[in-house]
């Protein structure tokens, strides 16, 4: 159902009072201008109006100086008014209220009132009489119809193909952003050319940073980049076949898959592996949520900006979600936690239930021993996986890594003895000790050997040291929660 569909379905269902959540005006526009082809009076308040305030303009309607007969009120901006610490608010709410009432029983008020603004803030005086309206991203047609239009305007030519490519790129931007962007790529000139996707990109960067709680990532990593963790890697191929090949598996009966939840020890390659699922994925985005920046003073702000980036990654999709140290959220929700943090985790885990979307999700956490167990039980995440400290093998893969990634030789390096010397230490231990010992090698002005390798190792302390309660932990509760490892023995 398109957005004038469903205004028609809310306005015969006499609700009183329609609620835009949206930044764009030109929506709104254009939606009023329907409203008025279908017979409606429509009324518009806005913050700038100067002869009126909004206690009166509301006041006239609902004390029936004016009538509401066909009526349409609009006003614009209202989340400036919903602020309890206003001393209108008390009065502002009250008339709202009352018109409401009057819409709902009185016959001759058959009006509506819309109320427009970026966020969502309602009081619960009202919620009983209000529905909440979004406008939707701008799906691939519309996207495509928008370049469409702007190449015809600008006489540009450009192929059907590039059109189709280049909507991809504007997925999850709003319809005044892409007209924006339009209008850069024509007057710095990449127009149809490649230049325009690596500007797009980078725009697309900054404005999602701007919503401060989703960041795009760019990556380099691939599954080659990680030490160990077959089983792991064995499973996110899978995966990665099933998501490239969507609709052919979905008509076989295989179900989208939903995620996966890496848990274990620090340092040991979950970020790592979570940045290369985007290659992996065939280079689908990959959203970084910064779970800690949720949390809003409001309530309710805190879901609704789940909701909004929930929104926003469905409408980028296919893409991958990935939710770094989510226990830094979810921790203590079982001893207690706000609750505004309890809301929020019923929110993220219905979600996670009832996804159809192509979002792929990862999340990742080192500390789970305060995590509510509903989060590592089945339905939610297709698997869980632990990631341990690496075995003897890994270690040797690892050490192997960094010292090409470094552009030094392996040759005459006994790998064997540096994975022997460095059990309990994790992969950034490792890494830390293959750095440390180059730039000793830099300085002195040697060749790496063995011999410089093992006295950095000596002055190195591993990590599992300084973690043995998590590690107790996990020993306990892996079998319990049925965890994969992510590594062969
Ligand atoms: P965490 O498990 O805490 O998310 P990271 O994935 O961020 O740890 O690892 C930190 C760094 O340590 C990585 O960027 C990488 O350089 C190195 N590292 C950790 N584990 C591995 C591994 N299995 N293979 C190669 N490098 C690793």
């Amino acid at each position: 159902m398109d957005l004038k569909e469903q205004l028609e379905l809310q306005i015969d269902a006499l609700i009183p009072i329609l609620y835009f959540q949206t930044y764009e005006d030109m929506e709104i526009v254009t939606l009023l201008n329907y409203l008025k082809k279908m017979g409606k009076k429509v009324e518009v308040w806005e913050v700038t109006q100067e002869n009126e305030t909004l206690e009166e303009f509301l006041y006239s309607f609902a004390s029936g100086i004016d009538s509401l007969e066909d009526v349409v009120l609009v006003i614009k901006d209202i989340h400036f008014f919903f602020d309890e610490s206003k001393p209108n608010y008390p009065k502002i709410v009250s008339l709202l209220k009352k018109i409401a009432i009057k819409i709902l029983t009185d016959e001759d008020s058959n009006g509506h009132i819309i109320l427009t603004s970026p966020k969502l803030k309602v009081p619960f005086e009202i919620e009983k009489y209000l529905s909440i309206f979004e406008i939707p991203f701008p799906d691939n047609s519309k996207i495509e119809n928008l370049i469409q239009k702007f190449a015809e305007i600008q006489e540009e030519n450009i192929l059907d193909k590039e059109i189709k490519t280049l909507s991809q790129y504007f997925k999850g931007l709003t319809e005044i952003e892409i007209t924006i962007l339009l209008n850069l790529i024509y007057t710095n000139g990449s127009f149809g050319t490649k230049e325009s996707k690596k500007f797009i990109l980078e725009e697309k960067k900054q404005i999602i940073k701007k919503g401060q709680i989703l960041e795009m990532i760019e990556t380099k990593e691939t599954l080659d980049d990680i030490g160990g963790l077959e089983n792991l890697k064995e499973w996110l191929k899978q995966k990665a076949k099933v998501f490239a090949n969507i609709k052919e598996a979905q008509k076989f009966g295989v179900d989208i898959p939903k995620g996966v939840f890496i848990v274990g020890m620090p340092g040991c390659g979950k970020s790592l592996t979570a940045k290369a699922t985007s290659i992996l994925f065939n280079n689908i985005p990959l959203l970084r949520l910064d779970i800690g920046k949720l949390m809003g003073k409001y309530v309710g702000e805190s879901e609704e900006n789940m909701r909004k980036a929930i929104y926003q990654i469905e409408a980028i999709s296919p893409a991958i979600l990935w939710i770094d140290e989510i226990e830094k959220a979810f921790s203590g929700i079982n001893q207690g936690g706000s609750e505004v943090t309890t809301r929020l985790f019923g929110f993220f885990l219905t979600w996670m239930q009832e996804k159809k979307s192509e979002v792929f999700v990862i999340a990742t956490a080192n500390d789970i021993t305060n995590l509510p167990p509903e989060l590592l039980r089945r339905g939610r995440f297709d698997e869980v996986f632990f990631v341990d400290f690496p075995n003897e093998k890994e270690r040797k893969d690892i050490f192997k890594l960094h010292i090409l990634n470094r552009k030094h030789k392996i040759d005459g390096l006994n790998l064997k003895s540096l994975a022997s010397m460095t059990k309990g230490y994790s992969g950034a231990d490792i890494e830390a000790i293959v750095k440390d010992s180059i730039e000793k090698c830099f300085v002195e002005n040697k060749k790496l050997s063995d011999e410089i390798l093992f006295e950095v190792i000596e002055n190195t302390p591993s990590i599992s040291e300084t973690l043995k309660k998590s590690i107790d932990y996990y020993t306990k509760i892996k079998k319990e929660f049925k965890m994969k490892l992510a590594s062969k023995k």
